[in-house]
């Protein structure tokens, strides 16, 4: 039943991908992503239903404003495009329900935050703060439905990744920010919930890639002082944790044993 699983994470990714869109441009700016509904960033015309469809909209318009004629940045359907293929992803990687339903929208999330990072070096609570609660919420409930998803272990996750990205940020307030932290916890959180070793393998990761950053970043010229954006690389590491975060774990500990 594969191909059911990925018919049905298709679309949800499509639609939770043009969520994002919205999301990325209008958080940063404090706007409401839920009101008022699509409007062209040229002109301001509202868009109309048929115009708002992921990627199929785009492309019948041949990514063009139907009011201004201007030009609609090809992120938007490509970032729906990356959503809907991390469900995809998530459908065909897990078969708990419970974990693809809350992994999949995870996934899509850390992508959105790196985008918004890199441009505005935030990571907005707005946007994180929500998915804590609602991922714990959910893993409560998975958890107590008889899913594979622990509850116990998310809550150590949650604590251990905040923590410890927490002690990291107080010892360099430069580098690394609050943003960081919250977003650490929400991956402890969450790949807590799969289990205490996928945690390990993101922070592992996060980290690695991040230090690597920073040094390319040195090398190219950044002073010392140009602030770095962690959370592409900390969302990079969840996301290889999320998919092969087992595997990795396994080898690691092949290798010092
Ligand atoms: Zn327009």
């Amino acid at each position: 039943m594969t191909w059911v699983r990925v018919l049905v994470a298709l679309p949800l990714g499509l639609a939770f991908g043009s969520f994002l869109t919205l999301a990325i441009h209008r958080v940063p700016a404090g706007e409401s992503v839920v009101r008022p509904l699509s409007r062209c960033p040229s002109c301001g015309t509202q868009l109309r239903a048929v115009d708002t469809v992921p990627i199929v909209s785009w492309i019948a318009l041949r990514g063009r404003c139907h009011a201004c004629g201007a030009r609609i940045s090809v992120a938007y359907p490509l970032t729906e495009l990356a959503t809907g293929g991390l469900f995809v992803a998530a459908a065909l990687v897990f078969e708990d329900v419970w974990a693809t339903a809350l992994l999949a929208p995870f996934l899509g999330l850390l992508f959105a935050l790196s985008v918004i990072d890199i441009r505005h070096h935030k990571i907005p609570n707005r946007l994180v703060y929500p998915a804590i609660l609602l991922s714990a919420a959910w893993v409560v409930v998975a958890d107590l439905a008889g899913s594979e998803l622990s509850a116990p272990s998310a809550g150590i996750g949650f604590l251990a990744y905040g923590v410890g990205l927490l002690i990291v940020a107080l010892i360099s307030p430069r580098g690394m920010g609050m943003g960081d932290v919250k977003l650490a916890a929400l991956v402890g959180l969450v790949l807590g919930s799969l289990g205490l070793d996928h945690v390990a393998v993101a922070a592992g990761l996060g980290i690695l890639f991040g230090g690597v950053g920073a040094i390319v970043a040195l090398v190219a010229g950044a002073g010392r002082k140009t602030p770095i954006p962690f959370g592409p690389y900390l969302a990079a590491g969840a996301a290889l944790a999320t998919f092969v975060g087992g595997q990795i774990a396994d080898a690691y500990l092949s290798l010092i044993s």
